[in-house]
C-alpha cells in the first residue's frame, strides 16, 4: 500500500500541552456558555487582528449566518455574491431568508470582479458578500466605494484569510463585518470554530445574544435565536494553535514556493499571480490547467491513482447545484469566467508538514 498524501492535515498543537489547558476544566465543570477561555481566547484574537470586536462561533457557517441577520436588512432582498465559493456562503445567504444574486469572478485572482457588480444592483440590493478565495484579496477600495455610492452593506467571507494582511491590516477589519472559519481544514484551527470581525459596538451585544438562544439574561429572551456558542475546548485549542500558526505558515510558504518554482512558466499551467500588499497565509495551492496536455479530471485521476488526494475546487459552481440550479435569480445571471475557471481549476496537497520530496513527486505526476 502506498502512504496517502491528503489534500490537507490540521495542524495540532502538542498533546502535553493541550492536556495541561483542558484540565482546570476538571475542576470548574465549565465547559461552554462564554466560560474563561472563551473570552480570553476572544481577547487573544483581537489583539491578534488588531480588530475592535469579534464574536466567537461554534463554526464559521453559522458566524456567517447570524452577522447576516444581525444586519437588520430589508426581508427578502437580493445579496450580491459570487458562485466561486464553497457552499457555505449561498446557504448561509439563503436561509436567512435573501436571495442570491451571482456576479462573475476576474480570471486572475477568481474574486469577485468588481465590474460586474453595479449592473447586478436593483432596487431590491441590500448587501455584497464578496470571498476572499484561496486567501487571495478582494479589491477592498472598488467594492467600499459601490457599497458607498448605493449604501449597501459589505460582508467578507474572509474564511480563507485568518492569519493575512493586506497593506499590513488583518483581513478582520474589511467591510461592516467579515467571517472567519476555524474549521479542521483551514490553516488555523479550533476543531470547528469560527468568527465574526467588526468595530460597530452595537453590534457586540446582539452578536451574543443572537448566538445563545436570544437570551440577554436567565429571564428575558430578546431574540429567536440559535444556539452557535463556541465551546471551552474548541476556544482552548484556538489558544494552543494561535501560538503555532506563524511557524505554521512560515512551513506553508516553504511548500507553497516550491510548487510555485516547479509549476511556473508551464504551457498550459496557470497559478495565482501573487498580489500585491498582500501578506498570505498560504492555505491553498489552486493550479488552472486551461490547455495543457492533460485536462484537469485526468491530472485529478492520475495522482488518485497513486494516492494522491486533490480537490476540485470550487468545483461544481455553486450555481450549478442540485439545489440552486433552477432558482430564476441563478438562471438569469451567468458567471461565464467563474465557470470556465471551476472546469479546469485544482489545489493541490498543501499542509504545514507536506515535505518537498512530497511535492516534487506531485510536480512530477503533473509534468510528465
Ligand atoms: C470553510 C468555509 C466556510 C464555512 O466554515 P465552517 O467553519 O466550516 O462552517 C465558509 N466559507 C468558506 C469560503 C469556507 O471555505
Amino acid at each position: 500500500m502506498q502512504k496517502q498524501i491528503t489534500v490537507t492535515r490540521s495542524s495540532m498543537p502538542d498533546y502535553k500541552q493541550y492536556c495541561k489547558e483542558i484540565k482546570e476544566l476538571w475542576k470548574t465543570h465549565w465547559l461552554t456558555n462564554m466560560g474563561k477561555k472563551h473570552k480570553q481566547f476572544q481577547k487573544e484574537l483581537e489583539k491578534f487582528c488588531n480588530v475592535p470586536h469579534i464574536v466567537l462561533y461554534t463554526n464559521g457557517h453559522l458566524a456567517l449566518e447570524n452577522i447576516i441577520i444581525a444586519m437588520n436588512l430589508k426581508k427578502g432582498g437580493e445579496i450580491i455574491t459570487t458562485p466561486f465559493t464553497f457552499v457555505s456562503t449561498t446557504h448561509a445567504i439563503v436561509r436567512t431568508g435573501f436571495k442570491p444574486v451571482f456576479c462573475d469572478i476576474n480570471a486572475t485572482d477568481y474574486t469577485i470582479d468588481v465590474k460586474k457588480i453595479e449592473k447586478l444592483i436593483t432596487k431590491k440590493t441590500v448587501a455584497i458578500v464578496p470571498v476572499h478565495v484561496y486567501g487571495n484579496i478582494c479589491n477592498i477600495e472598488a467594492i467600499e466605494k459601490i457599497a458607498k455610492k448605493y449604501k449597501l452593506k459589505v460582508i467578507y467571507d474572509a474564511a480563507h484569510t485568518f492569519g493575512e494582511t493586506y497593506k499590513g491590516i488583518s483581513t478582520a477589519n474589511f467591510g461592516d463585518a467579515s467571517i472567519f472559519s476555524f474549521h479542521a481544514t483551514k490553516v488555523f484551527n479550533t476543531i470547528e470554530g469560527g468568527a465574526v470581525c467588526f468595530s460597530n459596538d452595537k453590534l457586540v451585544q446582539v452578536l451574543n445574544d443572537m448566538k445563545n438562544f436570544g437570551f440577554r439574561n436567565s429571564e428575558s429572551v430578546v431574540y429567536i435565536g440559535g444556539n452557535a456558542k463556541m465551546n471551552e475546548f474548541q476556544a482552548i485549542m484556538g489558544i494552543c494553535n494561535l501560538k503555532l500558526l506563524k511557524q505554521e505558515i512560515k512551513k506553508r510558504k516553504k511548500v507553497f514556493q516550491y510548487y510555485r518554482e516547479r509549476l511556473q512558466n508551464i504551457k498550459g499551467i496557470k497559478l495565482c499571480e501573487e498580489q500585491k500588499n498582500v501578506e498570505y497565509n498560504y492555505g491553498y495551492f489552486p493550479v488552472l490547467f486551461d490547455d495543457y496536455k492533460y485536462t484537469r479530471d485526468e491530472i485529478f485521476e492520475k495522482l488518485k491513482a497513486k494516492s494522491i488526494m486533490t480537490r476540485k475546487y470550487f468545483y461544481p459552481l455553486i450555481s450549478d447545484l442540485e439545489c440552486y440550479k433552477n432558482l430564476p435569480m441563478v438562471k438569469k445571471h451567468k458567471t461565464p469566467v467563474a465557470k470556465y475557471i471551476s472546469e479546469r481549476i485544482l489545489t493541490l496537497p498543501l499542509y504545514a508538514d507536506l515535505s518537498l520530496r512530497d511535492v516534487n513527486k506531485i510536480c512530477d505526476i503533473i509534468l510528465k
